[in-house]
């Protein structure tokens, strides 16, 4: 199967799934947006509202500022495949809850698995224990005023897994925490740090 039909049957399986309660409440779910073949793989948290609506992640407020963010840095959405760590809306745009995150990961680890990419950027810190996780890695360490911005590596054991199972891709990538755009909304002091962030994404293209 090529990457297309593969992410597609990722979204055949995110319609049928009923393995938490969001599928009752949300409208459509949101699987991704993006080139299959990005080197660079951004993580939300969650569909909102307007992406609830559509279908599409990042597409009101916050998906705004993403897509400012990403002109300024000279990131085109060719370059980038975007998704979130949660397929369904939470009601009233409450946190995921754990039991959710558990219930949709293996969607997003098979999205991460398609596209193969050499950096994976987290939106803020629920994508971040997320992806940590699933990379082996402590998530103990996660304050946001402190990582974001750098490069880390997935747990040593890991790597050796992955490489002993002929997974090299999973083996090789960048995981990188940056702040959510609906964070900047609400702090913008953060902005000059997080326009910089964004500058860097650029050289791994
Ligand atoms: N916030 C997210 O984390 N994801 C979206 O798709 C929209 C807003």
């Amino acid at each position: 199967m090529d990457k297309h039909e593969q992410m597609k049957q990722v979204r055949d399986d995110v319609f049928a799934c009923k393995a938490c309660g969001l599928c009752k409440t949300r409208l459509m779910p949101v699987i991704g947006r993006g080139n299959h073949d990005a080197k660079i793989l951004f993580i939300g948290e969650a569909p909102g509202d307007n992406e609830d609506k559509t279908g599409l992640p990042f597409v009101g407020a916050a998906g705004q500022l993403l897509d400012k963010l990403l002109s300024q840095a000279g990131i085109s959405n060719k370059d980038i495949y975007i998704c979130n760590v949660l397929k369904c809306r939470p009601p009233d745009n409450r946190d995921p809850e754990e039991k959710e995150k558990i219930a949709c990961l293996s969607f997003l680890t098979r999205q991460i698995e398609i596209v193969q990419p050499d950096v994976i950027i987290c939106l803020g810190k629920h994508a971040a224990e997320t992806v940590f996780k699933v990379f082996g890695m402590s998530d103990n360490s996660i304050i946001m005023g402190k990582i974001h911005g750098k490069l880390f590596e997935p747990d040593i054991n890991f790597k050796k897994m992955s490489v002993l199972v002929g997974d090299v891709a999973m083996s090789m990538v960048k995981i990188c925490v940056m702040y959510h755009p609906a964070a900047l909304l609400y702090n913008k002091s953060l902005m000059p740090v997080a326009v910089e962030d964004f500058k860097n994404v650029k050289k791994h293209l």
